[in-house]
């Protein structure tokens, strides 16, 4: 709203005598005086967003269930009043509506909702397929998801404004990339995402879905060494190996030595909780290096 837009106009301006040109965007500081919440920010995707929106100007609640590496995470990025950890299982409904309570409880509002907590297991066959290991995924990818649309929506909707991102996979686009239960879950969330928008746009919450290829964070290269057959941690050099060449290598469309890291998905996530994405909603932004986009012909090419 109105209120909004005054506020990221002010935190954005450039310094007098400073070229015209510069832009809100071009500053940091572009989440200035917003209060986020990131599940599974104590590592990977989620703790490079925590991080580079903290540097632009946000207070953010750490919300994990590693609470160990979440405290940790939390005072690095400058303790209590700028990041604070929570313990929130996104399986339990009243975790999540508690961290969002924390929220609006230290800092009296919510800006930005990320759904982000994800797992991924199981690479078998579809007819010898873990039901139950079906159901966890489901439970922590999906219905965690939805629980954070949810509460982040009974925060945001009275003030007529919030942005909700979650954390899809290119795997939620293209089957066959991952195991059918998280392939599954992810483009459900997409679909979460096309729901969810489709009726808040209209009370001023924008909720839209990041989709990142492959990254090499902990669930990721637990997930490579299932496929590969290697043991689920490990510490042998060769191995490593094997898995940073997979990620650098293999699940890499892009030239120019150019390599996936959170921190891309982090500035992805930045842009969609800042003014410059006001009109955004209900998209699915791929940071994928246009793997979703193509398949080389089969045939040779000369
Ligand atoms: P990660 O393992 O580094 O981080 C995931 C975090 O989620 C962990 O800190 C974990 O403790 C937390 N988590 C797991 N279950 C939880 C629960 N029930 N409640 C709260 N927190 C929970 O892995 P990541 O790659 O940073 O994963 C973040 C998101 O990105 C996931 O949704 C994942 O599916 C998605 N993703 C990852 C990749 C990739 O290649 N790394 C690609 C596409 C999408």
């Amino acid at each position: 709203g109105g209120a909004e837009e005054a506020k990221s106009g002010a935190a954005g301006r450039a310094r007098p005598g400073s070229a015209r040109l510069l832009s809100a965007s071009s500053c940091s500081g572009r989440l200035a005086g917003k209060v986020a919440v990131i599940t599974g920010a104590a590592s990977g995707i989620g703790k490079a967003t925590a991080a580079e929106f903290v540097k632009n100007g946000a207070k953010v609640v750490i919300a994990d269930i590693q609470d160990d590496l979440g405290h940790a995470v939390a005072e690095e990025l400058g303790g209590s009043d700028t990041a604070f950890y929570a313990r929130c299982d996104v399986t339990n409904e009243a975790q999540v509506a508690a961290a969002v309570d924390l929220a609006l409880a230290r800092h009296g509002r919510l800006d930005v909702m990320f759904n982000n907590a994800g797992i991924i297991s199981g690479t078998s066959p579809i007819e010898s397929m873990d039901l139950a290991d079906f159901d966890r995924v489901m439970a922590v990818n999906l219905r965690g998801v939805a629980a954070g649309i949810k509460h982040a929506a009974r925060a945001m909707v009275p003030r007529s404004q919030g942005c909700i991102l979650c954390t899809a996979s290119t795997a939620g686009v293209l089957g066959g990339s991952a195991p059918h239960a998280y392939s599954v879950s992810k483009t459900a969330v997409v679909g979460m995402v096309r729901s969810a928008a489709a009726e808040l746009a209209a009370r001023g919450v924008r909720v839209n879905a990041i989709s990142p290829y492959g990254i090499a964070t902990s669930m990721a290269k637990r997930g490579v060494r299932e496929m590969l057959g290697l043991p689920p941690v490990g510490t042998d050099t060769d191995d490593e190996e094997v898995i940073r060449r997979v990620f650098e290598e293999d699940f890499n469309e892009m030239g120019g030595g150019v390599v996936l890291r959170a921190e891309d998905v982090a500035r992805a996530a930045v842009f969609l909780a800042s003014h410059d994405a006001r009109y955004i909603t209900g998209h699915n932004l791929m940071v994928d290096g246009g793997f979703s986009v193509g398949k080389p012909l089969n045939v040779p090419v000369r």
